[in-house]
């Protein structure tokens, strides 16, 4: 008899998940300084990847992750191991009638809590389970993620909104009624997204160990691709950047925006100093210019280099953190990222913030499907909730997106809107078998060849 109950499929409303599987995926982007900045200059980006499996025999699966620069991708693996038990066993209509329901839950373990709380490692192990939840219930509707949020009803959006420490800044009324506004004029908006897209801006050209060279070739193929926004590294020598800048703003002319991004670089008296001395180069944002928990900070400087814009957000570890940027007016930029938090859930809440202190939101993206998960968010946004792009731009860079089922595409500058159904979070077999670490196929030969590099070295 159990052979029979494995092999037929139960009945709707019966059916489980059965398995989260985890794999440790890491790309060598260090060896040609993709990536690189002042605070990490030779990041390998990797994904904690997770895929959860049912017994519903419709051949759908949930897929998350969380990405990571490298070492410490296999502790980031062993957080999302932790939140297994509450995955396993679990209605599959119930929890995607409700991802809500996991993201509490996961949140309030009140062990697992004490490594945040909502915070760091846990957390973003808690977003990438989230984020899989959302994904697989998305497939079940049959809709890319970002529709299935714009069609959904304001009061069950709401209801997926954790409220607690927020509720001084957003109560569930006003992001009910920020969210029923969002619906007046959705179903063209959706049409003019799937024409259109939604913009983008690029960080290609602007890594830092590139050499002038690139960097002009890169923002050359940048303005040819209709790319209206550029960003550079800075942050690691003036007279460099100085050069960088003055390279970039030559090839580009006036009336393209170059953001510029410390990645964290700085303290605050430095971070006004440095951000003068590139303002002739009208620099459109300074990004990170300091600790991302730094709050008054950045409240502070934003005062000191007005009329340069204030960004940050891509290190931001919650709802929380990104609430008191918005009430300090530390920020004219609110960058969230789709990883870092608790999912699709809490990046909610952080849309809704964002919407009600009327900031714009210019997510992070790059990294490992980073530019993936990102689009649905601002689409979403777009056609549902703010229903502008006026001031929006969600970063692309060039990198990973062949691994991925359902790739990042874009056309004259902007993202074109997905039309697979789910969160496009997906890997290609190929890229688990060949990058994950450290038995994968490219790992297991770069592994052997140290390996005879090493034996040859007389003693
Ligand atoms: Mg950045």
């Amino acid at each position: 008899m159990k052979g029979t109950q494995l092999s037929t499929p139960p009945s709707p409303g019966q059916a489980r998940i059965t398995a989260l599987e985890t794999y440790d995926i890491r790309f060598p982007t260090s060896r040609e300084l993709d990536g690189s900045d002042a605070m990490n200059p030779d990041p390998d980006y990797s994904a904690a990847y997770l895929v959860l499996r049912t017994d519903a025999g419709d051949g759908l699966e949930g897929h998350g992750f969380t990405f990571t620069i490298g070492r410490g991708n296999d502790v980031q693996v062993a957080a999302i191991d932790a939140l297994r038990p509450y995955l396993l066993g679990r209605c599959v209509e119930e929890v995607c009638a409700d991802p809500g329901s996991v993201y509490r839950d996961l949140n309030g373990d009140s062990q697992l809590r004490w490594l945040g709380p909502e915070k760091g490692v846990m957390h973003m192990a808690v977003g990438a389970v989230v984020n899989a939840v959302w994904d697989l219930a998305a497939k079940r509707a049959g809709l890319p993620l970002w529709q299935f949020l714009a069609d959904a009803d304001p009061q069950w959006l709401v209801s997926q909104v954790d409220f607690r420490y927020i509720a001084d800044a957003l109560t569930p009324e006003q992001a009910l009624e920020l969210l029923r506004d969002g619906k007046k004029g959705a179903a063209e908006r959706a049409t003019e997204l799937r024409r259109q897209g939604y913009p983008a801006y690029t960080t290609s050209p602007g890594w830092l160990g590139y050499s002038d060279e690139k960097l002009v070739r890169l923002a050359n193929e940048a303005l040819a691709a209709g790319f209206r926004q550029i960003k550079l590294k800075v942050g690691a020598d003036l007279e460099d950047d100085i050069r960088r800048c003055r390279t970039a703003r030559a090839t580009i002319g006036p009336d393209i925006r170059m953001a510029i991004d410390a990645n964290q670089r700085w303290n605050v008296d430095e971070a006004v100093a440095w951000t003068k001395a590139l303002a002739e180069f009208d620099p459109y944002w300074i990004e990170e210019p300091t600790s991302p928990d730094d709050v008054l900070g950045h409240a502070a400087i934003r005062e000191r280099v007005a009329p340069i814009r204030v960004a940050t957000g891509e290190h931001v570890q919650n709802r929380v953190v990104f609430k008191q940027l918005l009430q300090a007016g530390a920020i004219d930029v609110l960058q969230l990222d789709s990883t870092r938090v608790g999912g699709v859930n809490e990046n909610l809440a952080i849309l809704l913030l964002a919407a009600k202190f009327g900031v714009p939101v210019c997510p992070h993206a790059g990294g490992v499907g980073l530019c993936e998960l990102v689009r649905h968010l601002s689409m979403f946004d777009f056609v549902a909730l703010t229903g502008t792009t006026e001031g929006r731009a969600v970063e692309f860079a060039d990198h990973l997106h062949e691994h991925f089922v359902d790739p990042a595409v874009i056309r004259d500058g902007h993202y074109v809107a997905p039309s697979l159904p789910g969160f496009s979070a997906e890997l290609r077999p190929e890229a688990v078998d060949t990058y994950r670490y450290p038995a994968g196929a490219f790992w297991a030969a770069d592994l052997a060849h140290r390996q005879a590099e090493t034996a040859e070295v007389p003693a």
